[in-house]
C-alpha cells in the first residue's frame, strides 16, 4: 500500500540519507590517516587522555582473554610505560583494531571524538542523496515532522546532519534516535519511539534501506518505504514500497 496521511518521517542513514559506504569511505579513513598526528598533537589534552585510558584498559582485557594480537599497556605504578611508550602501544592498537574492524566501545569513543574535529575543521562532510535533502525540506514545509533512527550514536548523526554537502540540515530534524531506544530490528524500538514523538504508529513513515528494521517498523504499524540506492544489499520481491527518489512518496 502506498504511504500517506502520515504527521511524522522516520529515516535511516545509511542506505537511506545517505550511501551506504560513507563511514567505510569517508569516516573510517579519516581516522586511519589523522589518528597518529592527533594523538601526537593533542596527547595532553584531558579528553585525549580518557580515551587513550579507555583503549588501554580494553587491550589489557584483550591480553587477559587471550587475543593474541593485542599487547598490554601498564599506566599507572613504578612498572608504567613511558608517555611514548603508552602512545605508540595505543597507536598501534587502534590501527589494528581499526584493521579488524572491531566494534569496541573504547575505539568508537575515539573515533566519535576525532570525527568532531574533523566535521568542525571542514575535512568531513556528511554525505546526503540530493533529494533525501529535498524531500526532508519538502516533508517540513508540509507540517510532517523529520527524525532520525540510526546505530550511530545520536550525537554522532548531529554531526552528519551538522555538517553535509547541502550545508546544516539541522533545522529540519526534530528529533534523534539511536540504539539506546533499541535494536533497530525489534518492533519494540519503533512502538517506542512513537510514543516519544507522539503519534500512533500508523501516523508515521519510516525509511530504511534495510528489510529486517522494515518488517520490524511494519509490525509495530508504522508505514514503510525501502530505500532503493546504488550499493545498498538487493531487496528483491517484497510486500513493501519501494523509492529511489524520496520525492516521488506521496505526503
Ligand atoms: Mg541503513
Amino acid at each position: 500500500m502506498a504511504p500517506g496521511g502520515y504527521e511524522a518521517v522516520l529515516l535511516d542513514i545509511e542506505g537511506t540519507t545517505t550511501p551506504i559506504s560513507y563511514v567505510h569511505d569517508e569516516l573510517f579513513p579519516y581516522v586511519a590517516e589523522n589518528v597518529a598526528d592527533f594523538l601526537a598533537t593533542r596527547w595532553d589534552e584531558p579528553e585525549v587522555q580518557t580515551h587513550v585510558r579507555a583503549i588501554a584498559e580494553q587491550a589489557n582485557r584483550d591480553v587477559e582473554a587471550g587475543i593474541a594480537a593485542a599487547t598490554g599497556v601498564i599506566l599507572d605504578g613504578p612498572q608504567a610505560d613511558s608517555a611514548d611508550e603508552v602512545r605508540r602501544k595505543v597507536l598501534s592498537n587502534i590501527e589494528w583494531q581499526m584493521k579488524e574492524d572491531r566494534k569496541i566501545g573504547a575505539l568508537k569513543g575515539l573515533q566519535g571524538y576525532m570525527w568532531k574535529f574533523g566535521y568542525e575543521g571542514g575535512q568531513l562532510r556528511g554525505a546526503m542523496y540530493p533529494d533525501a535533502v529535498e524531500a526532508m525540506k519538502h516533508w517540513t514545509g508540509a507540517g510532517r515532522k523529520v527524525y532520525i533512527y540510526s546505530s550511530g550514536s545520536v550525537e554522532a548523526q548531529k554531526l552528519i546532519f551538522g555538517y553535509t554537502d547541502h550545508g546544516s540540515l539541522l533545522e529540519y530534524i526534530s528529533g534523534y534516535y539511536d540504539t539506546k531506544v533499541g535494536s533497530k530490528v525489534e518492533s519494540p524500538s519503533y512502538a517506542a519511539i512513537a510514543r516519544d514523538i507522539g503519534q500512533s504508529p500508523g501516523r508515521i513513515l519510516f525509511v530504511s534501506d534495510n528489510i529486517n528494521e522494515i518488517r520490524a517498523a511494519d509490525k509495530a504499524g508504522m508505514q514503510t518505504v525501502v530505500s532503493i540506492r546504488p550499493g545498498n544489499a538487493p531487496v528483491g520481491e517484497c510486500e513493501f514500497c519501494k523509492s529511489s527518489d524520496f520525492m516521488d512518496i506521496p505526503l
